[in-house]
């Protein structure tokens, strides 16, 4: 899917370097006409340069008539196809479509943007600029304090997912100085493959499971397991300390026994593309890149897969609150596509010891197809802080980071 963006564009790139060549120099010393036609109306605005037939481009279309008709009274919104009038590509100096400028008032280029430009980046853009499309515009949503506390008695809360701990499965990690608590297995083997340089037989003798029958916590690397599919056809995983239970639970509940191995090689057979976690499928986002499909752990690590790899991807996320497919595609490390373009990210962050702001942890990261969505699911996540970015954002974020930052992306205690 990259190769007809990238021909395109560099098919637009042929046609304005073919113009440039072709056409003279503007020998009047007037104004050009689109500056005079900004200060008649006394507005900025926003010259969108592209092609009817370019990809990127038509992903802007529907973003640019959005903004026509919302923002009217704003700044202007003007597309100008350079196929068609390669005067105009040239007299603004495109050589890459879709580029976006942005004048102010007085005509005054203020800001140029070349590639897939959604709808939150432009008008973070023009607030920067100090317009104000804030208002009726709806402003990105940040919470810096929980709408109300979390109150579970912290041995009920999951230590990675934030999960509730149902008693049955508890899974407990022996540390150091204090024990930590799962909400399951599944959850001790994303902390397992969180570890760099993770030993399995050290890391493994630190582990207690509850036993699904008899209750109480059972080594967790002796114990037999009842793999099986919940409804979604999702993994459970019940632990037993006697076999004879696990087959017995197997008449009721179908699914394999297994031991800790087996159940070991199960849980670690996907992993992110960018974090490296242990992930279920059907929790993760797809990614895409080149002929191989890999999964990202949660929305943001999708993204990193493009930083990780220095490839283009393209990912296949779920809204947080209705599962609605958003498509996101990137070219050199930029958005080139984005479904539906209002889509929108919720990037999770808490207060660190330092007072600090730092990553809430992938569990807790989102896409939404609107912000609407967005706000619902927070509407029921009273205790949830962060910030309300845009895709563009969150690719960004990650395409910046080092290739020693990506090493250890996530890895427990150093995501950042
Ligand atoms: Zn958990
Ligand atoms: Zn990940």
């Amino acid at each position: 899917m990259n190769t007809p963006v990238r021909i395109l564009i560099l098919a637009a790139l042929a046609v304005v370097v073919a113009v440039a060549v072709v056409l003279k120099p503007r020998q009047s010393p007037d104004e050009p006409a689109a500056v005079s036609a900004i200060a008649a109306a006394n507005l900025p605005k926003l010259l969108d340069l592209g092609a009817d037939k370019c990809v990127p481009c038509k992903m802007m279309k529907p973003i640019l008539d959005d903004l026509k008709a919302n923002y009217a009274d704003r700044f202007i919104t003007e597309f100008i196809d350079v196929w068609k009038n390669p005067a105009a590509g040239k007299q603004h100096g495109v050589e890459i479509i879709p580029t976006q400028i942005f004048f102010d008032a007085d005509g005054k280029e203020r800001f140029r943007h070349i590639g897939f430009y959604g709808k939150e980046d432009i008008l973070g853009k023009w607030r920067e600029l100090g317009v104000a499309v804030g208002a009726d515009g709806g402003a990105a949503i940040a919470r810096e304090a929980p709408v109300a506390p979390d109150v579970r008695p912290r041995e009920q809360v999951c230590f990675l997912c934030d999960g509730d701990v149902n008693p049955q499965k508890r899974t407990v990690v022996k540390g150091d100085t204090e024990q930590r608590i799962l909400c399951s297995p599944h959850c001790y083997f994303i902390y397992f493959s969180s570890i760099v340089g993770a030993e399995p037989k050290i890391e493994d003798a630190k582990v207690s499971v509850a036993d699904w029958a008899a209750g109480g916590l059972i080594p967790a690397a002796g114990a037999t397991y009842l793999y099986g599919l919940d409804a979604q056809g999702r993994p459970t995983i019940k632990a037993f300390a006697d076999k004879a239970a696990a087959a017995k639970e197997q008449q009721a509940s179908a699914g394999n026994v297994v031991t800790w191995d087996v159940l070991r090689g199960k849980e670690l057979a996907t992993r992110c593309a960018f974090c490296d976690r242990a992930v279920y499928p059907e929790d993760a986002c797809a990614v895409k890149f080149g002929a191989t499909r890999g999964y990202g752990c949660c929305t943001h690590c999708s993204l990193g897969v493009a930083a990780r790899l220095k490839q283009d991807i393209e990912v296949e996320a779920k809204d947080g609150l209705t599962g609605e497919v958003i498509r996101v595609k990137t070219l050199d490390g930029q958005i080139a596509a984005l479904e539906p373009a209002t889509a929108v990210a919720w990037f999770a962050q808490k207060k660190n010891a330092e007072g600090q702001w730092v990553s809430a942890g992938c569990f807790k990261q989102g896409f939404f197809v609107d912000q609407t969505n967005l706000q619902k699911w927070l509407d029921s996540r009273p205790a949830m802080t962060g910030r309300q970015i845009t895709i563009a954002q969150a690719l960004a974020d990650k395409m910046k980071l080092s290739p020693e930052q990506i090493a250890k992306a996530c890895k427990l205690g150093e995501c950042k």
